[in-house]
């Protein structure tokens, strides 16, 4: 059965309980299966488990719906704080989104902020460089062979020297030499310390060092296979697992804090904020950055004993601003800023009306912002902002600091391949486990972001299905 219109309306409403509703005297209940988590992992799959004819529950810590989509609506312009670009090769989201009539925008734009813009104007080694100027700026520090290429366009430059998967999925049996840290890689193909330092200033990651060769082949080899324009959720990303939530029968209890994961021969018991929970089955989408700090009793496959201690998640940290007016639309230059100042990282415009713009720091700026307080980190940011662009001068409002990795709930914005984790993260998407089944984007074979967290939860479905 697919997510169909009927569904929604024929089934009874989603029962979706708020820390609003009275508290239900819970103690230890029977339900096939508990779901932890309301991302699209856990959601997918309570609707491939509830269609199979499976009594489910979700249970959820935040006081809302959606995990790492969401929608900042008590913003202007309601920004996305999380997932945002929806990829041609998302089959499986594509598919839900129109079951469901939930549109998508065909054009992202920078305004996504997680775009890849493909010109910006640089603030590098203090300086403000136009792209025109790049190779022949005083800034511009990188080897002879390098000069001409922009900042920003470092990563692909040298991306296309990396050995090349088939596949997707192919990084589940890979040579295990090839799992060498994309630090190692990029000396390989003659990177030059400034370069790699660039090119670490705005990584999809923590650090050049800690990173797998592997996870940057994988996700080349996922963007050829689904090759073509991105889209994004109308509304903002959260309006998708808000639909799913409604289409289902399945409760769906919010602000149910899980506190620990107890796996005995004939059940699973879940501890959390309102007492314990036991079900024949439980599926856990927490991510593992966040799993690691939760108590766990079960027979873990050692694969997944060890990924969930150590798969890094990269850490970012945002910072949403306003500006009076759409100030670089007055001086001629591009509109994203791209800078190796930490304080900064990346800043993208998010609309103009109203004018909006986001910060995106990642690794070790993500760090800085966190820990310091939100004044001093406001004020660094409009001071740096306004001098790496004068047109901003007297123009910025920080509207709120953001930090995924500052929640319980995330710990960071999603995982990457840690160097020399491949084959160990390729034997945890293998595992089944016994009552105790996890999923969740990290443990996807073939796909990333979003549709990995669909592709997962599926997959955890189908897994306890086999049991029944
Ligand atoms: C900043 C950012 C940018 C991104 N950009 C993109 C993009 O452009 N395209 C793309 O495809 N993907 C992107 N992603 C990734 C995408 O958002 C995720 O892969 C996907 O949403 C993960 O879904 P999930 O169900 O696996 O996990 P989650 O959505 O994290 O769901 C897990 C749920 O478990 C809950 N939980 C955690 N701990 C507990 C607990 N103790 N008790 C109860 N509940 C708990 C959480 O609150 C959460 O709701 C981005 C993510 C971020 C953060």
């Amino acid at each position: 059965m697919t997510w169909s219109r009927r569904s929604v309306l024929g089934g009874a409403s989603a029962a979706i309980v708020t820390g609003l509703a009275p508290r239900p005297a819970w103690g230890r209940t029977e339900t096939d299966v508990v779901i932890i988590g309301a991302g699209l992992a856990g959601l997918h799959a309570a609707h491939k488990l509830e269609t199979a004819g499976l009594k489910c529950l979700i249970i959820e810590g935040e006081m809302r719906i959606g995990g790492r989509l969401r929608t900042l609506d008590e913003l202007p312009g309601s920004p996305d704080a999380g997932g945002i670009q929806v990829g041609s090769g998302y089959h499986r989201l594509r598919a839900i989104a129109d079951d469901l009539k939930v549109a998508l925008n065909q054009a992202s734009g920078s305004g996504a902020g997680a775009a890849e813009a493909r010109t910006a104007l640089f603030h590098i080694n203090g300086e403000t460089v136009a792209p025109a100027d790049w190779p022949k700026s005083p800034a511009n520090r990188l080897g002879d062979g390098e000069r001409a290429t922009l900042p920003l366009a470092l990563g692909f430059t040298y991306g296309a020297h990396l050995p090349r998967l088939e596949t997707p999925g192919a990084w589940l049996a890979a040579d295990p030499t090839l799992d060498i840290s994309y630090a190692e890689a990029l000396r390989g193909a003659g990177a030059s310390v400034e370069a790699m330092r660039l090119i670490e200033a705005n990584l999809n990651g923590n650090t050049l060092a800690g990173m797998s060769q592997l996870g940057v082949m994988r996700a080349a080899a996922i963007s050829r296979a689904g090759p073509g324009p991105t889209a994004t959720i109308r509304g903002g990303s959260q309006r998708l697992p808000e639909a799913m939530a409604r289409a289902l029968r399945t409760p769906i209890r919010c602000g149910q804090v899980v506190t620990a994961i107890r796996e005995e021969a004939d059940g699973v018991t879940v501890e959390t904020s309102r007492g314990a929970l036991r079900a024949r089955h439980v599926i856990c989408t927490i991510p593992f950055a966040a799993l690691r700090h939760i108590a766990l009793e079960a027979p873990l496959a050692q694969p997944m004993a060890t990924m969930i201690a150590a798969l890094p998640y990269t850490r970012a940290s945002f910072a949403y601003l306003s500006a009076r007016e759409p100030f670089w639309k007055s001086d001629g230059l591009p509109e994203t800023l791209w800078t190796d100042d930490p304080w900064l990282g990346r800043v993208f415009v998010l609309g103009e009306n109203p004018p909006m713009l986001k910060v995106w720091t990642v690794g070790a700026g993500a760090d800085l912002l966190d820990r310091a307080t939100p004044a001093l980190a406001s004020a660094e940011i409009v001071a740096r902002v306004e001098k790496a662009r004068p047109s901003a001068k007297g123009k910025l409002k920080v509207e709120r600091l953001f930090s995924w990795q500052k929640s319980p709930f995330a710990r960071g914005i999603y995982h990457h391949i840690g160097t020399g984790q491949a084959a160990m993260l390729a034997a945890a998407t293998q595992a089944t486990g016994q009552r105790l089944v996890f999923a969740g984007e990290h443990l996807a074979q073939e796909s990333s972001g979003m549709e990995a967290a669909l592709e997962s939860g599926e997959r955890a479905a189908q897994t306890i299905l086999t049991r029944y």
